[in-house]
């Protein structure tokens, strides 16, 4: 049993439920679990200590939304629209192997790391014939690098000769996607308190899946007892094809398919109307908004605050790095923040209410009450960011001044007890090789096109 003090931080954010911030606070760990939280002496003796000074302590930021292999085809279709985007990419992504998914998922995981994120989720949809076991690999890569992982079996089984907007050589034929999605479960799925790797079941979007595999994923989620998650309601593009499609619009289905509960969340969320909100709200569904995305897409702005206000649970996600240009979970806490005062200033998220979402809101949207908060008996999972260099000098309350400034690389980040991040650099893994690795199979991913 070895025991670890956070010594002196220059304030502990601890996101309970009365939003306690503790100026000079010190946390201790104690085999993975936050033991004592406080200030002066622990009630234990620490067996080491970590200098908290010059720095503000959160709970490690959780991401609920993301597609991991997409980092390696930044910066394309840059002009279009959801649609046009995903008509450009999806042949890209039809050539997606394990060689990729390994690269993808290190720069990926590496970059959320260091903004201070210590669970994140996968929605990897795009599994052509002969890729390999890509959930597989990038389960392996979370662990070399000690985030706690939610990777999504994803899946698309809707060609565009059946109507659907993917070309038919990226979807799955609807069994074995269901297969695939149980055996995933059974593979890797540990539900138990403090676990590492959880799987969700994840059909990709109205306009790339049928309706059966709607039905059955959701009724295989429930059977296995894990979180089912889609795109929903991203664009007014989307909203149109299920109008036409279905005769609905996106949360109607959802509710029609059985597709709304305290075991679903949804990425995006933009295109609710009021009674969508409630709806969402009353069934307990989660929400995973991702401003950064939707605003590269042109896909509009989520109903974030009406959403917090009738008590929906709701995260933050980075989204993939093909529409975001980054992962980076720490400037997405600002980019909500900002994103929410774009309609006037009476509906804006506060910079506390945006840290909220990127950990507690998240870590409720992934069904877990073990991570999220700094409290005593939670998972030590810790993030802890500067505020002693150039970017602070001038903030009178410095979690404002972190929260609202310029995006910051996190100097430690632990995660259950362990350090992912020390000092601003990963503890398990060479930053540079993984860069260098990346730029190498990112090459060979553009010079096949
Ligand atoms: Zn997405």
């Amino acid at each position: 049993m070895t025991r670890l003090l956070i010594d002196s931080c220059e304030v502990v954010v601890t996101v309970d439920d009365a939003g306690t911030e503790i100026a000079g606070g010190s946390i201790l760990v104690e085999d993975g679990t936050i033991a004592w939280v406080g200030t002066g002496d622990p009630p234990l003796k620490p067996d080491h200590r970590l200098d908290g000074r010059g720095t503000v302590a959160t709970p490690g930021l959780v991401n609920t939304h993301h597609h991991l292999y997409q980092t390696l085809t930044r910066g394309r279709a840059r002009d279009q629209g959801l649609f046009g985007w995903l008509v450009e990419l999806y042949p890209v992504w039809a050539r997606v192997d394990e060689e990729w998914e390994r690269a993808a998922a290190r720069v990926g995981l590496a970059q959320l790391a260091l903004s201070g994120c210590s669970t994140t989720t996968d929605h990897h949809y795009v599994h052509p014939a002969g890729a390999g076991d890509l959930l597989a690999v990038e389960i392996d890569v979370a662990r070399e690098l000690g985030v706690r992982f939610h990777p999504c079996r994803g899946s698309m089984d809707l060609g565009e000769r059946d109507g659907g907007l993917p070309p038919d050589s990226v979807v799955e034929t609807t069994d074995d996607a269901l297969a695939a999605s149980e055996e995933a479960v059974r593979r890797f799925h540990d539900p138990s308190i403090g676990s590492m790797v959880r799987i969700a079941i994840a059909p990709c979007s109205p306009f790339s899946v049928t309706e059966r595999l709607m039905r059955e994923s959701a009724d295989l989620a429930r059977q296995l007892g894990v979180l089912l998650h889609t795109h929903l309601a991203e664009t007014q593009d989307e909203e149109r094809f299920c109008v036409e499609r279905f005769g609905r619009r996106p949360l109607e289905l959802m509710d029609d398919w059985g597709w709304l509960g305290p075991d679903v969340w949804f990425a995006h969320a933009v295109y609710l109307d009021e009674k969508d909100v409630r709806r969402v709200a009353d069934t307990s569904s989660g929400v995973a908004s991702c401003p950064s995305s939707n605003l590269r897409l042109g896909a509009g702005i989520a109903p974030v605050r009406s959403l917090v206000d009738e008590g929906a649970r709701v995260g933050l996600g980075v989204d993939g790095p093909a529409s975001n240009e980054a992962s980076d979970l720490f400037g997405e806490i600002r980019q909500a923040m900002l994103v929410s005062r774009a309609m006037g200033p009476e509906g804006g998220l506060s910079e506390r209410e945006a840290l909220r979402l990127a950990t507690r809101g998240g870590a409720e949207v992934l069904g877990r009450d073990d991570v999220g908060s700094i409290e005593r008996g939670k998972r030590a999972d810790v993030a802890l960011f500067p505020v002693d260099g150039l970017d602070h000098a001038g903030a009178s309350d410095v979690v404002a001044g972190l929260l609202m400034g310029r995006t910051q690389r996190a100097r430690h980040l632990l995660v259950e007890g362990r350090f992912v991040v020390r000092d601003g650099r990963l503890a398990s893994a060479d930053e540079d090789e993984i860069a260098r690795e990346g730029r190498r199979v990112a090459q060979r991913v553009a010079s096949n096109a």
